[in-house]
């Protein structure tokens, strides 16, 4: 069997790191990576730390609009896909990369393999939503990574297409999170210079297009964070660092290391380690779940209500009292509760793949 399989984001190397290694063992696999994120701590540290294999295709298509970049992706991937002729095109997530690659395959008639199908928002005003909706619908073999977005899949009439698997991002973490000890975190602060991780800390990661369009919405929770007990490590996602670093000094936000995003094995070793997490991201809310960690998410939706049982992970809006209000719910954990699946999620993939397969060609 050969799967061409596109990543282009963060959270897709890290679900490649799992699937790739457990896919090659029997498979031949080729990787294009589209370009999306390409900073060396956004991309390559990914690639180097978690050991993933180099990149067969490199496309370099970054930035633009999204119909720009979705389009620039489309146009190199067509024309990969035609030279490789795979029997798969896999695909992770929701973004603008997963898009491009399920609509150019779909339109050469190679079957399409979506991981993480059906999340969802219920709502079309959110671009990875526009994304995950779209590439279910013309996906051959549908993912989930729990019982409710299989059940979201069904509700679409997909079911018959989709299983549940499980959550490679939890088999990630019981992989790689507990590989670093204290000393080898290093923070490289945005203004120069490096920090230790202190002993006791917050974690807070805010990037989505919802909570950084203006500067208010940024701010409020900045300064949620600014009144805690303990200083907050902030990793700036490149698209927003010029405005965290000029919002920090022009409302002398002091109780917070701004510092460059870090490596996987050193973001889940903060997950572990912090106090308490707010997010806005879909990764971090899961890792704080798989951690025990109480977590609350600056969000109007919840894309993984998994996470919210036991006031395990609350919504709120970007509202410094609410964000704060929200925090102090005690959180309530029964350990049997496990709905991200059994760790095996890469297996699984592999062979549904392999069945699905075979089921295409009969
Ligand atoms: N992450 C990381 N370094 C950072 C911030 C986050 O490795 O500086 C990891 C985090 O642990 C999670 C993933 O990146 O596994 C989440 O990626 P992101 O927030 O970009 O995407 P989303 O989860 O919103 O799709």
């Amino acid at each position: 069997m050969k799967v061409v399989t596109v990543v282009g984001a963060r959270p897709q190397f890290i679900k490649a790191a799992i699937v790739s290694h457990v896919l090659r063992k029997k498979h031949t696999e080729v990787l294009i990576h589209t370009g999306q994120h390409f900073d060396h701590n956004m991309s390559d540290l990914f690639f180097e730390e978690l050991d993933i294999p180099r990149p067969d295709y490199n496309l370099g298509v970054s930035g633009g609009t999204h119909a720009e970049m979705t389009g620039r992706m489309m146009m190199a991937i067509e024309k990969v896909l035609q030279t490789e002729r795979p029997d798969w095109l896999l695909v992770y997530g929701d973004t603008n990369s997963t898009l491009a690659a399920a609509l150019s395959a779909a339109k050469l008639h190679i079957p399409v393999c979506h991981v993480e199908a059906g999340a969802r928002l219920h709502t079309l005003h959110n671009p990875e939503e526009i994304n995950r909706v779209c590439t279910d619908h013309i996906g051959s073999l549908l993912l989930a990574s729990t019982q409710s977005g299989f059940e979201e899949l069904e509700k679409e009439n997909l079911g018959e297409r989709s299983q549940f698997v499980g959550d490679p991002m939890f088999d990630a973490f019981r992989k790689y999170s507990e590989k670093l000890a204290v000393q080898d975190v290093r923070l490289r602060l945005l203004t120069g210079g490096e920090a230790s991780v202190p002993d006791k800390f917050y974690y807070l990661t805010c990037h989505r297009e919802e909570n950084t369009k203006d500067d208010s919405t940024i701010l409020e929770i900045l300064q949620a964070m600014e009144k805690l007990n303990a200083p907050t490590i902030y990793p700036v996602h490149p698209r927003i660092r010029e405005r965290a670093l000029s919002l920090q000094e022009k409302y002398r936000i002091k109780n917070m290391l701004l510092v460059e995003p870090v490596g996987y094995m050193e973001s889940t070793f903060l997950v572990r380690h912090a106090e308490k997490i707010v997010t806005d991201s879909g990764g971090l809310q899961r890792e704080a779940f798989f951690a025990g960690k109480k977590c609350v998410t600056v969000f109007n939706f919840p894309i993984w209500p998994e996470t919210m049982v036991g006031n395990r992970n609350n919504l709120a809006a970007p509202n410094a009292e609410e964000i704060l209000a929200k925090l102090d719910l005690k959180q309530n954990i029964d350990d049997s509760y496990q709905p991200f699946g059994d760790g095996y999620a890469a297996e699984k993939i592999v062979v549904a793949l392999e069945n699905g397969w075979n089921k295409i060609l009969i």
